[in-house]
């Protein structure tokens, strides 16, 4: 890779090669980033040269990515759309507001990113299985990304992981460990079992390749918004590899001199799980918190990669934001009724976080500002029921009409909404 020079240690800066085996320092344990020979890309790559460019991918940044020139993933992967959505905008006081949809990617969230990184490294490694352990859209990511190239995959996820995404796994072929314990216990025999067996290892806790893949996001949004890089990118913060690798993204195209400024970075978490957003608040180290949220993507009580995820936020001159379920669910609705996206909890989180700054004036009414959902809402149909209101007698879901198929009842229903017959004077 002439693209690529070394993986750095972010703790104490040591230096080692961009191969398969080195995820973390030797020296300090600290987690290492991937760095670019920025002259080399910028002689490869300019605004003209992606504009001509038919892969809407993202392979279409290339020369930016750790892999190989030659070995892919197969799914289609990035490239997901940027909406403007003006009637969002308005009913929360923004004149700028754009929804990027990542939950249109294959396996439906923004994990497809990382996962299309860990794919192609482990082919170009010569390896025939992939590991992770996660209940959540890693593991779907990994397992979907595996299938399509012909690789084995074998998850670890905790009993307690929710049947949906357990079948979502075993539909895409995956081999899953179910462990009788909690999270910490199955990522500790995850980490044993792929030291023991070889895997490729897409514990994103320490492998720094899978950042470099969710920083796609960030090139996608600069490049759809004509090479300008907007005011504030807001997204929900779990473990932090996902904020990283969005900051990750801008720092590299400004780098490269594709944009000529940086976004500041709207972090946003559950008010009932947010280490990473009360470190920030009280310029302290993170310290773990509970884990109560039902936007379970981000319920990380422990962010394996918080210390990235600090520079990140802190780095931008970035805001952090909590919000709680109940804002969370508005915005699951508010985004499903006037920008039809439909966004998991996690997905949705952001926007929740937009709603609020926007009405504490925080972000400014004519700022650029970009939210990410990062995982689609058909993830968690129970949540979205929830937030639909559907199980709630009459109140919640107001527009849910339940009633015996006549006529007579149906038009009293309507009457009692104020829709009329045609024809009907009032
Ligand atoms: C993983 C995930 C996040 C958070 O990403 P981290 O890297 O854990 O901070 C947010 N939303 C969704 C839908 C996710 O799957
Ligand atoms: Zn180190």
């Amino acid at each position: 890779m002439k693209n690529v020079k070394a993986a750095v240690c972010i703790k104490c800066g040591a230096e080692y090669a961009a191969d398969d085996d080195t995820y973390t320092c030797k020296k300090c344990g600290g987690v290492l980033e991937i760095v670019y020979d920025y002259n080399y890309i910028k002689s490869r790559l300019s605004r003209e040269k992606l504009a001509a460019r038919k892969d809407f991918s993202i392979w279409r940044y290339l020369e930016l990515l750790p892999v190989e020139e030659g070995s892919r993933g197969l799914l289609r992967v990035g490239w997901s759309p940027l909406y403007k959505t003006d009637s969002l905008g308005e009913t929360i006081g923004l004149k700028n507001l754009y929804i990027k949809d990542d939950g249109l990617n294959p396996t439906s969230s923004l994990k497809d990113r990382a996962s299309a990184i860990a794919v192609t490294r482990a082919l170009h490694a010569g390896k025939d299985t992939v590991a992770c352990s996660s209940t959540g859209n890693a593991a779907s990511s990994l397992a979907g990304g595996a299938a399509a190239a012909g690789l084995k995959s074998v998850i670890f996820v905790p009993e307690r992981a929710p049947q949906g995404k357990v079948t979502q796994l075993l539909i895409f072929g995956a081999t899953v460990i179910s462990v009788k314990g909690n999270y910490g216990e199955t990522f500790r025999l995850s980490a044993e079992a792929i030291e023991k067996y070889g895997w490729y290892n897409r514990n994103a806790a320490i492998n720094p390749y899978l950042s470099e893949g969710k920083k796609t996001v960030s090139l996608e949004i600069a490049e759809q918004l004509g090479f300008k890089a907007p005011d504030f990118v807001a997204l929900s913060v779990g473990d932090g590899c996902t904020i990283a690798g969005v900051w990750k993204g801008f720092k590299d195209l400004y780098a490269v001199g594709l944009i000529d400024r940086l976004p500041r970075l709207v972090s946003v978490q559950a008010s009932g799980c947010c280490p990473v957003n009360r470190a920030i608040e009280q310029n302290a180290p993170i310290k773990w918190m509970d884990e109560n949220t039902l936007a379970d993507s981000i319920a990380v009580g422990a962010p394996r990669n918080g210390d990235k995820a600090l520079a990140a936020i802190r780095e931008s001159g970035g805001i952090t934001i909590n919000v709680s379920d109940e804002e969370i669910l508005a915005a699951m609705r508010l985004l499903g009724k006037s920008a039809g996206v439909f966004g998991e909890p996690a997905g949705a989180t952001g926007t929740a976080g937009i709603v609020k700054a926007a009405a504490l004036k925080i972000v400014p009414a004519d700022a650029v500002v970009v939210s990410i959902v990062t995982g689609n809402g058909l993830k968690d149909v129970a949540s979205a029921q929830k937030a639909a209101g559907i199980d709630s007698p009459a109140g919640g879901a107001s527009n849910l009409l339940r009633i015996a198929p006549d006529m007579k009842l149906l038009t009293e229903e309507f009457a009692k909404r104020g829709i009329e017959p045609l024809g009907h004077n009032s």
